[in-house]
């Protein structure tokens, strides 16, 4: 599978916080999740990423081009959603679209009128007037319409209701049908992920600590929860967290079958993303 983007060691700091060596490739065909708690640097990473941040190290390379000396090829190619779009309020969202279409080559009026009535939007409406998930709806829809290979987007979901949701995430899977494709977003709501991720990347304090097929990385972790009186300091050490009440413990092994070894009567379950973030945050293994 060819990589659509590369990001090789890449540094960035601001006051105490620093992105650390961030290295990763996202392959074509796949919507990839970016997950982290607040302030982990998954913003930070995207715009860095995309050049909108002064960078000081690293090297960025999308469809194999240079980010440093392609800069205008790439985004011809690729759509970008921060914030969910920065709009003039006052505009329409066809004088907003006039604006915007100019600095493509590629761009598709049919596509953009297309998506604006399958997104049942109004082209003479005010942006200031949109909803919420109607302004995510048309930035996608800009997005679109230029024939992006390729999305990044800070946080698309956050704040909409769950229909609206539901149906961007049927809208980025219809954009992946059409192949040759991919998606890089991140988000704290790992529902959305777990409807439509194929890979996860987290972070952690300016740090990637894993980036994984995401139903991989759930076949590798079980919840299990059993009898306190089981547990003894060898077998805590299989676990990575456990939670103690009166009742029980609940904890979240990657070494399933040793587990199983030792208490055959525990209860074993598939962890959701959540929980594994949980244990992959720093000071998280407990
Ligand atoms: P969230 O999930 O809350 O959006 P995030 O993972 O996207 O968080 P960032 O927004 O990248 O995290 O922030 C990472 C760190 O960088 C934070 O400590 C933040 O205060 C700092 N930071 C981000 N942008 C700036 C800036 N322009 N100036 C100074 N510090 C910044």
């Amino acid at each position: 599978m060819e990589s659509i983007l590369n990001v090789a060691g890449l540094r960035k700091s601001y006051g105490d916080f620093a992105l650390q060596d961030v290295s990763f490739s996202l392959p074509e065909g796949c919507i990839t999740g970016f997950i982290g708690l607040n302030g982990a640097g998954k913003t930070t990473t995207l715009q860095t990423i995309l050049g909108l941040t002064g960078r000081i190290s690293g090297s960025v390379s999308f469809f194999g081009l240079d980010m440093q000396t392609d800069e205008q090829r790439i985004k011809d190619r690729i759509g970008v959603i921060l914030d969910g779009g920065c709009f003039y309020d006052e505009l329409s969202l066809t004088e907003m679209k006039s604006i915007i279409a100019p600095a493509y080559t590629t761009w598709s009026e049919q596509d953009f009128r297309g998506y604006l009535e399958r997104f049942h939007l109004n082209p003479r409406q005010k942006i200031h007037t949109l909803s919420k998930g109607m302004k995510m709806k048309y930035a996608l829809a800009l997005a679109l319409s230029h024939k992006a290979e390729f999305l990044i987007m800070d946080e698309p979901t956050s704040g909409l209701d769950p229909l609206i949701r539901s149906q961007l995430l049927t809208i980025l899977a219809d954009y992946m049908n059409g192949g040759g494709k991919g998606v890089f977003f991140s988000t704290h709501i790992t529902s959305d992920l777990d409807k439509i991720a194929d890979v996860l990347i987290m972070m952690d304090n300016g740090r990637i600590v894993f980036q994984e097929e995401k139903d991989t990385l759930l076949d590798n972790y079980r919840i299990v929860k059993g009898d306190q009186k089981s547990l003894n300091a060898d077998i805590r050490k299989l676990f990575w967290r456990i939670t103690e009440t009166e009742f029980g413990f609940t904890g979240i092994t990657k070494r399933a079958a040793e587990v199983r070894q030792h208490m055959p009567g525990a209860v074993m379950e598939r962890p959701a993303i959540e929980d594994i973030m949980l244990c992959n945050i720093e000071g998280g293994r407990k």
